[in-house]
This record gives C-alpha cells, structure tokens and sequence, in this order.
C-alpha cells in the first residue's frame, strides 16, 4: 500500500481521504481546519502539521481544495518543494482548465506527474467511495491514477490529456444546469395546463423530453423517485456550487470563443437564485424561484 498525501479534508476530502485510509492507505493529511484534522485522524490518517509534510515522502499527492486559486497556491507554495521527484500529484478539486493545464505544466517542469481528476458526486458518494472521476492527464499518469482514485470512486475515466477532465466536468455541469432549469419549466407549464406533474413524469421519463433532472432528480415533491424536492430542497447539491461550476463553464466559453446561450442563461438564473439567499438550498430548488416569476 502507498504513502499518501491528502491536502484539503472539508466535505469532499474528509470523506475520500477517509476511504483511502480504510483502503490500507498511509494517509498523511493536511487541512487549515483543526476540527477537519482531528475527524481524519479518528478515520485513520495520520494528520500533519503542512501541506509540504503531507507532500514529502508520498507516492501521490491529492489535492480537494475550493478553487483553482488555492491548489496554485498550495502546489506552489508547499508541494513542489517537498514531493519526490516522480510522485504522482492528484488534483480532485473542480478548478478552472485554464489553471489545471498551467499547475500540470508547472509540475512536469519539476519533475512531477500531475492529472487533474474532478470529480461528479456529492457527499455522499464521497463518504461512500461511489464518486466518478474524470482525469486528464497523460496514458502513463492515468495508468498510476486509476488505482488510486478506484479506492475512492465507482467509475474513472480517462477524458484525455491535462485539463480534459476539468473540461468534462463543467460540460457535464453546464448541461446538468441547463437541464435542470428546462426541467422545471417543463412540470410548472404542465401544472398550469392541469396536467398532472406525476402523470407528466410518467410520460416525459420515457419520452423524448427523458433526461437525468427529470428521471432521477425531478424538482417537485412527490413525483418521481426520492429527491431532495421531498426534503424542502435540502441535501443533495447546493445551488453555490451548481453556480460555481456554470461560472467556470461560462469562463471557459469566453476563453475558447464557444457559444453558450443555455449554459448562460442558466448561470444568470443561479446567479439570482443564490443572491436571494439560496446558496445552500439543493440547486432543484430553483423551481420555486422559477414558479414566482410566472
Ligand atoms: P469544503 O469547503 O468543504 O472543503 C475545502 C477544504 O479545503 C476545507 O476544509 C478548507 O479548510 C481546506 N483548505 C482551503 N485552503 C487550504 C489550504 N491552503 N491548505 C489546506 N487546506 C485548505 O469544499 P468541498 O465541498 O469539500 O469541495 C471541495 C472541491 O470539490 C471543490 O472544488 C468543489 O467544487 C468540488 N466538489 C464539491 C462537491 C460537493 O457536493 N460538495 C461535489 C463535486 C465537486
């Protein structure tokens, strides 16, 4: 079993570095949070006292940091000077392409090894070991990641080179935006036309109209499987972060000159959702935003 470093134990982190350890993982954890360090030492890491302690000595080097912001800084600052030349870094955080793509140039430059490998699944999945992770990075780094990385998610996939996992994570998000809000629409005309939202369900889940908002995840109480709608829109996926992946999408729009009229309007709507004070609310809440308007 390998030597680990984990830096950034929050949500996400504490529950994969968790699994790491259950694995039979050495896990040397770092986090700026006193409290998330002492909940990864009771899941069996061993906690350190920096991000370049995590980093010295370990085979792989994970990295679930807020934004692209923090793991730069944290490469920079701590991990580059102390990993060992070789050592695999890991960044699971969702950041934008831009900044995966430079830290990876960066790392190579040190004769490091970086994939980026975000991941979709919530809390949940990350305390249950079931995320999908979507790494870009070379053949060779994807064949060393995937192994670890298995130990934490269900699925890995290669999306391509440095930064193609990032790319498919804010197209996926993008997409799970839009359909999200479409979604809505969809049930609140069909209430307002007197048709019942379940019998709707019913017949759009297996028509044309079918997609992963509505089948897995339909935004009304009642109608279809359990979602957070049943739970006054709480759990699931907070409408911050759906915002913060269709900010990222909507970056990388400009900085590719792609066209994104849906993923746009989609961010101005959870741009307003979250201003109203609904950051933490489920991102599938919405829907009531979307019915006071009409
Ligand atoms: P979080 O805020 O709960 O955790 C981030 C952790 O990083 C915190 O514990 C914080 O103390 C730590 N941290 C920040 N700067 C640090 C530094 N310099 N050194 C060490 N630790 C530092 O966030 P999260 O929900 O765990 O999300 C992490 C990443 O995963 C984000 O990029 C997010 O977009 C992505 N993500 C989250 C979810 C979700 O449902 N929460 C789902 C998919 C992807």
């Amino acid at each position: 079993m390998a030597r680990i470093g984990f830096i950034g134990l929050g949500n996400m982190g504490g529950g994969m570095a968790a699994n790491l350890a259950k694995a039979g993982h050495d896990v040397r954890a770092f986090d700026l949070s006193a409290e998330a360090l002492d909940r990864a030492r009771a899941a069996g890491c061993l906690p350190v006292e920096s991000a370049a302690a995590a980093a010295a000595g370990a085979e792989a080097v994970i990295t679930m940091l807020p934004a692209g912001k923090h793991v730069e800084q944290v490469y920079e600052d701590s991990v580059f000077g102390a990993a060992d030349t070789g050592a695999i870094l890991l960044d699971c955080s969702t950041i934008d392409v831009d900044t995966a793509r430079r830290v990876a140039d960066a790392a190579m430059a040190k004769g490091l090894v970086a994939v980026d490998a975000p991941v979709s699944g919530g809390i949940a999945a990350a305390a249950g070991g079931t995320l999908t992770f979507m790494v870009g990075g070379s053949e060779a780094a994807f064949a060393r990641a995937e192994p670890i990385l298995s130990h934490m998610g269900k699925a890995v996939i290669h999306a391509g080179g440095n930064g193609a996992g990032q790319a498919a994570k804010i197209c996926n998000n993008m997409l799970l935006g839009a359909t999200m809000v479409a979604t809505c629409e969809a049930l609140l005309l069909a209430k307002k036309l007197n048709l019942d939202p379940q019998t709707f369900y019913d017949i759009a889940s297996v028509s044309s109209g079918s997609c992963w908002s509505l089948n897995s995840y339909a935004p009304l109480p009642g109608v279809g499987p359990q979602t957070p709608a049943d739970n006054g829109y709480q759990g699931g996926f907070a409408a911050g972060l759906m915002l913060k992946d269709l900010r990222l999408a909507m970056e990388a729009a400009a900085s590719a000159d792609a066209n994104t009229p849906m993923g746009a309007r989609a961010a101005e709507l959870y741009t307003r959702f979250t201003e109203a004070g609904n950051a933490g609310v489920d991102f599938s809440g919405i829907i009531r935003m979307l019915d006071e308007k009409a």
